[in-house]
C-alpha cells in the first residue's frame, strides 16, 4: 500500500454520535469521543467524515476545510451515481455490509474510501488519464482527496494551466435537429384495449387485480377522441394506495401514444413520483435504449446546469484555491458523466450547494443567449426540450405545464424554443389534488422590489459594481439590429423607460429611508403601510397587510409607478414586431439558428410586454379602482428570511386559480385524466366529488367529467391504529416534546414528527435529539440539520429506525414504504393559516372550507404511513379538541381511540412491536 493511501487510512473517521461522536482509527479500533473531544478533531482537519456540512451542525462547530469528506470521494470516482450523505449511504451505494451502529459506521467510512481509491487504480489507463489533469487542478485547490487520487491514476507528465480538466463538457455530445413530429391525432382507447395492456405490463411480476383492471377501463375515457372543441374528456379519478394506479394509466395512455403520435404529458406534483413513473416505464419499454428514445423526463430549466455559466464560473475561480474550486472540480466530473444535466436529480451531489450557489450555474435569470451560446449545440436544456418535442411520453411536473400555458416555463424563463402547448393534447396529472395549489403558485403575479430589479437587469444588464455575466438587451440584440435604426431607437426607449423600476441596492435604499424611482417610492410607501398595520412590526417572520384602504401618499405612488411601467410595456412590444418583421424579411438568409435566436428574443420581449408588465398596471389600478377584486385577492407583502426583510411588494392570487387552470390548461387539451388517492372530501354530504370539481378546475368546463373511485386494499382495521391524546398541553413545550420522545420509543423509530410552526419544531427537536441518540434512534430535523428536505427524506427512508421532524410542507414529500415509517405525530390539527388569501377563499367557498383543507391534508398524511399489504401504522394527533368532524378523513375502517398520552404509547408499542 502507497506511503500516502496509509497515512489517510490511519487518520482517524468520525461519525456524530449520543453525546459526541464515535471515531474509528486504523485497524479497525474505535472510541467514543465527548462533544469537546470530537470538535477539536473535526476541526484539526484531519479526519474522515460524510458531509462535513452535516457533521458540524451536529456537532456544532464551524466546517472545518480542508478535510476529507468522503462524499466527495464518491462524487469524484462514481460521478452521476445516487448516494444517500451518511456512512450508511456511502456502505449502500458501494454494495459494503450495511453498518448497524456508530462504531460500524464509522469503520464504513474507511471501508468505502479504500473501495473507492481501489476502483480508481483499477481503471483502464485511458479512463485515469483522462482524469489526471483534473485532479492535478483539485490538488492545487487544496483539496485532501486529490493527492490520493493521483497516487491511483498517475501524476500528469508536464504543468498544467489553473482548471485544466475542468472543461468536461468538451466531451459532450452534440444533438442533433429533428422535424418536428405530426400533429396527435384523435384515436380513441377503447376500455378492452387498455386491460389488455394492463395485463402485459403487469405481465410475469404478478396478477392484475379487478379493482386495478377497472381503474384501465376508466381512464381509457381520458383518452376517446374530443367532440367539442373547449370540451376536453376529463376523467376523475380516486384510487387509494395500493390499487397500482401508475401501470393503471400507463395502459391506456401508452396505447394512446402509440396510435396516436407525441402529445402526452404525464405530470406529477413531487420528484419522488416522477422517479416512480420512470420505473414504472421500464414496464413499457424493458430496452433502456428504447426507453431512452421513447420516454424524457422534462422539468423547469432552472433545474438544469448551464455550461456557459459554468464555465465562466470555472475561469473566474481559476486562481483561487479553496473550497469553490473543489466544488466546481467535482461539477465538471458530474459533466462528464450526467446523461441530462438534472442538477435535482438523484445524481447530482446536492452537497456541494454548500460552497457554490448552484443558482450561479443554471440559467435562473433569463440569461440564456441561445443560438448565439458557444456551448448551444451540446447544452442540456435545449437537448432535453428538443428530445420531448418528439418523445411518445414526456415525464413533467404540474407547475411546468402550467408555467408553460401561462407563456414562458418559469418566472426567469421565457425564450424557450419549446414545444407550443397546442400540441399536448393528453394529460395525466397524477397527485392531482394539488392541481389546485400548483395553479395558485402558477397563475399568481408579484410587483415586487426583487421582480423589478430582475426586470431591469434583464433590460439593462448588470449596474453599478455587480458582477455577473448577464448582458442586457442591448448587448444581447446588438448585432441582430445593427442596421436597423427604428430597432435601436425602440431600444433606447425600453432602456430609458427601466428607469421606473428598482435597481441594485433598493432594499438598503429603502430602510434608508432614500428611495431612488417610481419603483423604489412605491415599495417604501408599501413597506410603511404593511409595518403600520401589523400588530408586531418587527416580527420573526413575514408580515401582510390588506390593500385597503390606502394612504394618499401610496396611492400617489402606485399611480406615478403605473404611468412609469405604461412608458415601459410600449416599447418592448414595438421591439418585437421588429424583430417579427425582421424574420419575415430575411427569410430567406437567415441561417436555422439565427431564426431561433431571434425568435427566442421576440418571445422574451412579448412574454414581458403582453404578460408581466400589464399584469403589475393592472394590480396597481385595482388599489385605485377596486376592479378586479371579485376575481382576485391582492395584497402587500414584507417577506422575511430568518427574521430579515427579503423582499416587499404587491402580491396578486386569484381566488380561485382552478378558473385560468381550466381555461389555459385542460380547456386547450383534448383530454385529461387526474388522478389521486386524495381527491374528494368525505365529509358526510352526499356528493363527495363536488370537491374534487372544485379544486381541480372540472367544474369549470362545460362537460362533467367522468368519475370513478376505487378503495384501498388494504385492512385498515388490521393495519392501522389512530390516537388522539387528550393530556398534553400543547402550549407547554416541554409536554409536547417529551410527548414526542415517548412515542418515538414507544415504535421503536420510524416516526415522523410534523409540525405547523418551525419554532415548536426546533424547541421540540433540542429536547429530544440526545434522549433519543442514547436509545439508538438518530433524528433528523428539518430547518435543524443542514442538509436539503430530500436528502433528509433520503436517510429516513434508508435507516428503519431513524425519525425525521419537518414542518406540514413535508406531509407529501414523504414516501416511504416499509417499516421506516410507522408512526405520524402531528403536534396539532393542521388547519390552514389565518393569511388574507385565505380569508378570501373562505369567503368564496364557505365556512367549511377550513374543513376541507384540514381533512385532505390528515388524509394525505395518513396516505403516507400504510403503503403495502404488510405495513403497519400509528397515527397521532396531539390535541384534544380534534373536532370529530375531521375523522371522516381516515378510512372508516382504521380505528380511533380518544386517549391519554399513556394509553397511546402503550397502544403504539403493543400494535407495532
Ligand atoms: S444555450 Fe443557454 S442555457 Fe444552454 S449553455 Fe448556453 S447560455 Fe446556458
Amino acid at each position: 500500500m502507497p506511503n500516502e493511501l496509509r497515512a489517510t487510512l490511519e487518520i482517524p473517521a468520525l461519525v456524530p454520535a449520543a453525546g459526541g461522536a464515535v471515531a474509528a482509527y486504523a485497524h479497525g479500533e474505535c472510541r467514543a469521543l465527548g462533544i469537546d473531544e470530537a470538535r477539536a478533531l473535526f476541526r484539526s482537519g484531519d479526519v474522515i467524515v460524510a458531509h462535513a456540512l452535516f457533521v458540524s451542525g451536529r456537532l456544532k462547530v464551524p466546517p472545518a476545510r480542508p478535510l476529507y469528506d468522503a462524499m466527495e470521494l464518491f462524487a469524484f470516482v462514481r460521478p452521476a451515481e445516487p448516494c444517500v450523505p451518511s456512512a450508511l449511504g456511502l456502505a449502500r451505494a458501494l454494495s459494503l455490509t450495511a453498518p448497524h451502529s456508530f462504531e460500524e459506521a464509522a469503520r464504513a467510512l474507511h471501508d468505502a474510501t479504500r473501495l473507492l481509491l481501489d476502483e480508481l487504480r483499477a481503471k483502464p489507463e485511458a479512463e485515469r488519464a483522462n482524469l489526471r489533469a483534473l485532479a492535478s487542478s483539485l490538488e492545487r485547490a487544496g483539496w485532501c482527496w486529490a493527492t490520493l487520487i493521483l497516487d491511483a491514476v498517475g501524476a500528469p507528465e508536464k504543468a498544467l494551466a489553473p482548471i485544466a480538466g475542468f472543461d468536461t463538457w468538451r466531451r459532450l455530445e452534440q444533438w442533433e435537429d429533428e422535424p418536428a413530429p405530426d400533429k396527435p391525432g384523435s384515436l380513441p382507447v377503447e376500455p378492452d384495449e387498455a386491460r389488455t395492456r394492463l395485463a402485459k405490463l403487469v405481465g410475469m411480476s404478478g396478477e392484475v387485480r379487478p379493482e386495478q383492471e377497472s381503474y384501465a377501463e376508466d381512464a381509457s375515457y381520458a383518452f376517446a377522441a374530443r367532440e367539442r372543441a373547449g370540451a376536453p374528456k376529463i376523467a376523475l379519478i380516486e384510487a387509494g394506495t395500493g390499487i397500482g394506479k401508475t401501470l393503471g394509466y400507463l395502459a391506456p395512455a401508452s396505447l394512446w401514444s402509440e396510435k396516436n403520435g407525441p402529445g402526452l404529458w404525464l405530470s406529477t406534483y413531487t420528484r419522488n413520483l416522477q422517479r416512480q413513473i420512470v420505473q414504472e416505464l421500464a414496464r413499457l419499454y424493458p430496452d433502456p435504449a428504447e426507453r431512452d428514445d421513447k420516454t424524457v423526463v422534462r422539468k423547469g430549466r432552472e433545474n438544469y446546469l448551464c455550461l456557459l455559466n459554468f464555465e465562466e464560473a470555472a475561469k473566474r475561480t481559476a486562481l483561487a484555491p479553496g473550497q469553490r474550486a473543489v466544488a466546481l472540480g467535482l461539477i465538471a466530473r458530474w459533466i462528464s458523466a450526467t446523461r441530462d444535466g438534472d442538477m435535482s436529480g438523484a445524481g447530482f451531489p446536492a452537497f456541494l450547494a454548500s460552497s457554490i450557489p448552484l443558482g450561479e450555474i443554471t440559467d435562473r435569470r433569463g440569461e440564456c443567449v441561445y443560438a448565439a451560446c458557444p456551448h448551444y449545440r451540446t447544452c442540456f436544456v435545449e437537448r432535453v426540450i428538443r428530445r420531448s418535442k418528439n418523445a411518445p411520453i414526456v415525464v413533467a411536473n404540474h407547475a411546468l405545464v402550467i408555467a408553460q400555458a401561462v407563456g414562458g416555463e418559469s418566472a426567469s424563463l421565457d425564450e424557450t424554443t419549446d414545444t407550443p402547448p397546442e400540441r399536448r393534447v393528453r394529460y395525466v396529472f397524477d397527485e392531482g389534488h394539488h392541481l389546485f395549489d400548483a395553479a395558485d403558485s402558477g397563475f399568481a403575479a408579484f410587483l415586487s422590489g426583487v421582480e423589478m430589479a430582475d426586470l431591469r437587469r434583464w433590460i439593462r444588464g448588470p449596474e453599478g459594481r455587480v458582477r455577473t455575466r448577464m448582458r442586457g438587451l442591448e448587448e444581447r440584440l446588438k448585432d441582430i439590429i445593427a442596421d436597423d435604426v427604428p430597432a435601436r431607437e425602440t431600444l433606447d426607449e425600453c432602456i430609458a423607460a427601466s428607469s421606473a423600476l428598482t435597481s441594485e441596492g433598493w432594499l438598503s435604499r429603502l430602510h434608508n429611508g432614500a428611495p431612488r424611482g417610481p419603483g423604489e417610492v412605491f415599495l417604501a410607501a408599501a413597506y410603511q403601510h404593511v409595518r403600520a398595520r401589523s400588530q408586531n412590526e418587527d416580527a420573526f417572520y413575514s408580515l401582510e397587510a390588506e390593500a385597503e384602504p390606502l394612504s394618499d401618499e401610496l396611492l400617489e405612488a402606485a399611480r406615478r409607478l403605473g404611468v412609469g411601467l405604461a412608458r415601459l410595456s410600449t416599447p418592448l412590444l414595438s421591439l418585437a414586431h421588429r424583430l417579427r418583421k425582421q424574420i419575415a424579411e430575411k427569410a430567406k438568409e437567415l441561417e436555422p439558428y439565427q431564426r431561433a435566436r431571434i425568435e427566442a428574443a421576440a418571445r422574451g420581449l412579448e412574454r414581458r410586454a403582453k404578460i408581466v408588465v400589464p399584469a403589475w398596471i393592472a394590480m396597481l389600478s385595482t388599489l385605485e379602482t377596486g376592479e378586479g377584486r371579485d376575481e382576485f385577492v391582492d395584497w402587500f407583502e414584507i417577506e422575511r428570511e430568518d427574521g430579515r426583510d427579503a423582499d416587499i411588494g404587491l402580491w396578486r392570487h386569484w381566488i380561485d386559480p382552478t378558473i385560468p387552470l381550466a381555461g389555459e390548461v385542460l380547456a386547450p387539451a383534448h383530454g385529461a385524466l387526474i388522478t389521486s388517492a386524495t381527491l374528494r372530501d368525505e365529509d358526510g354530504t352526499a356528493d363527495h366529488w363536488q370537491s374534487a370539481e372544485v379544486r381541480t378546475g372540472a367544474a369549470h368546463l362545460p362537460e362533467p367529467p367522468k368519475r370513478a373511485t376505487f378503495g384501498s386494499p388494504f385492512d385498515y382495521a388490521k393495519q392501522a391504529r389512530i390516537f388522539i391524546v387528550r393530556d398534553v398541553n400543547r402550549r407547554d413545550a416541554d409536554q409536547v416534546a417529551s410527548a414526542y420522545k415517548e412515542l418515538f420509543l414507544a415504535a421503536g423509530g420510524g416516526g415522523l414528527g410534523l409540525f405547523t410552526a418551525v419554532r415548536t419544531l426546533r424547541a421540540v427537536e433540542q429536547r429530544i435529539s440526545a434522549p433519543l441518540a442514547d436509545a439508538g434512534i438518530n433524528l433528523y430535523a428539518q430547518h435543524v440539520d443542514r442538509l436539503d428536505t430530500g436528502a433528509l427524506v433520503d436517510l429516513f427512508r434508508l435507516e428503519e429506525n431513524a425519525c425525521l421532524l419537518g414542518t406540514d410542507a413535508l406531509r407529501d414529500g414523504v414516501d416511504v414504504p416499509g417499516r421506516s415509517l410507522r408512526l405520524v405525530v402531528f403536534d396539532k390539527v393542521p388547519w390552514p393559516k389565518p393569511t388574507i388569501l385565505h380569508k378570501a377563499r373562505r369567503a368564496r367557498f364557505g365556512k367549511s372550507y377550513d374543513d376541507l383543507l384540514t381533512r385532505l391534508r390528515l388524509k394525505q398524511a395518513f396516505g403516507r404511513l400504510i403503503r403495502s399489504q404488510r405495513d403497519k401504522g400509528c397515527f397521532v394527533i396531539l390535541e384534544p379538541a380534534t373536532p370529530s368532524r375531521l375523522l371522516s378523513a381516515f378510512p372508516p375502517d382504521a380505528p380511533v381511540s380518544r386517549c391519554g398520552l399513556k394509553e397511546a404509547i402503550g397502544g403504539i408499542r403493543d400494535f407495532l412491536l
